[in-house]
C-alpha cells in the first residue's frame, strides 16, 4: 500500500501533497497579506512582531526566513539588521514579496526558491533559521527540520511560529467555529477561493500540539526546545539551539 499523508482532511500521496499545497499557494498569493488581516483582525502583526523580537537577529548575521512567502517576517528582521534570506517552494508568493520589497524600500534580502524538506544550502550556513505558519503545510516536516538543523552553524538558533487547536475550553469553541464557518466565507469573499481556506483551517487543526512538536525539535537535534504557546495553544512560539 503505497504511503498517504493528511492534506486537510483528505488522504493523498505525499507527491499530489507537495503539488496540492503549492497550488493552494499560488492560488492566494495576490490577496495572502489582505486575508492575513481579515482572518485574524490585524493579530497577525502583533505575533510577527513578538517573533522577531524573540529571534533578536543583529546585523551581520544570515537568517533564513523558510516558507517566507510574501517576506512579512523576513522585512522585520532585515529592519533589524540581518541579511535574510526569503525561501518558499512557492515562486508566487516570493514574486509578490518581491514587489512589497521594492515598494517599501527594503533592499538586502535575497529571494530562493526552495524546499524546506531538502535545501540547496551548504551545512552550517546560517546564524538563524525562522519559519513562521509555513511548518504545518510541509509534508515531510521531521526533514525539514533535520535540514535546518544541517543549515544552522554551531551556536545557530531555530525558531518557529505556528497555529494548533487551543485547549482553553470556551475560547477553543468559538475558535473552532469561526474557522469552520466564518474564514472559508471569507476566503470566497474576498480571495474568491473557499476551498484554499478550508485547508488551510484542515491543516491547522491537524498540526500538533505545542508538547508534541516540541518532541519532534528535540528529535531532530536541536537542544533546549522550548514552547511559547499563546491564546492556549492557538498560536505558538517554539525553538531549539545547534550545539
Ligand atoms: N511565513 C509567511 C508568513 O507568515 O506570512 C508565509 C506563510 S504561508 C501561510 C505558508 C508558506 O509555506 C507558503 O508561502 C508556502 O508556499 C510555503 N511552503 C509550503 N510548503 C513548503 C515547503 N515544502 N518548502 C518551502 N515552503 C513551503
Amino acid at each position: 500500500m503505497t504511503h498517504k499523508v493528511n492534506f486537510g482532511d483528505e488522504l493523498v500521496s505525499p507527491e499530489e501533497k507537495t503539488r496540492r499545497v503549492s497550488a493552494v499557494f499560488s492560488s492566494v498569493a495576490r490577496r495572502y497579506d489582505i486575508m492575513n488581516d481579515l482572518m485574524s483582525g490585524g493579530m497577525h502583526r502583533l505575533w510577527k512582531d513578538r517573533f522577531a523580537a524573540r529571534v533578536k537577529p543583529r546585523a551581520g548575521e544570515d537568517i533564513l526566513d523558510m516558507a517566507g512567502g510574501t517576506g512579512d517576517v523576513a522585512f522585520r528582521m532585515a529592519r533589524r539588521g540581518a541579511r535574510v534570506t526569503v525561501a518558499d517552494i512557492n515562486a508566487d508568493m516570493l514574486q509578490v514579496g518581491e514587489e512589497r520589497a521594492r515598494h517599501r524600500g527594503i533592499a538586502g534580502l535575497t529571494w530562493k526558491v526552495e524546499n524546506a524538506e531538502a535545501l540547496t544550502f551548504r551545512d552550517a550556513t546560517f546564524d538563524g533559521y525562522t519559519i513562521v505558519f509555513g511548518i504545518r503545510n510541509v509534508t515531510d516536516i521531521r526533514s525539514a527540520l533535520h535540514e535546518a538543523h544541517r543549515v544552522l552553524k554551531r551556536g545557530g538558533r531555530f525558531y518557529c511560529m505556528e497555529f494548533s487547536s487551543s485547549d482553553w475550553p470556551g475560547f477553543s469553541n468559538l475558535y473552532e467555529t469561526y474557522a469552520s464557518s466564518i474564514i472559508p466565507r471569507i476566503g470566497k469573499a474576498v480571495a474568491h477561493d473557499e476551498e484554499s481556506y478550508r485547508y488551510l483551517v484542515e491543516s491547522i487543526r491537524r498540526f500538533p500540539r505545542p508538547e508534541a512538536f516540541k518532541r519532534m525539535i528535540a528529535e531532530a537535534g536541536l537542544v533546549r526546545a522550548a514552547a511559547e504557546p499563546m491564546l492556549g495553544g492557538l498560536v505558538t512560539i517554539h525553538s531549539g539551539w545547534k550545539i
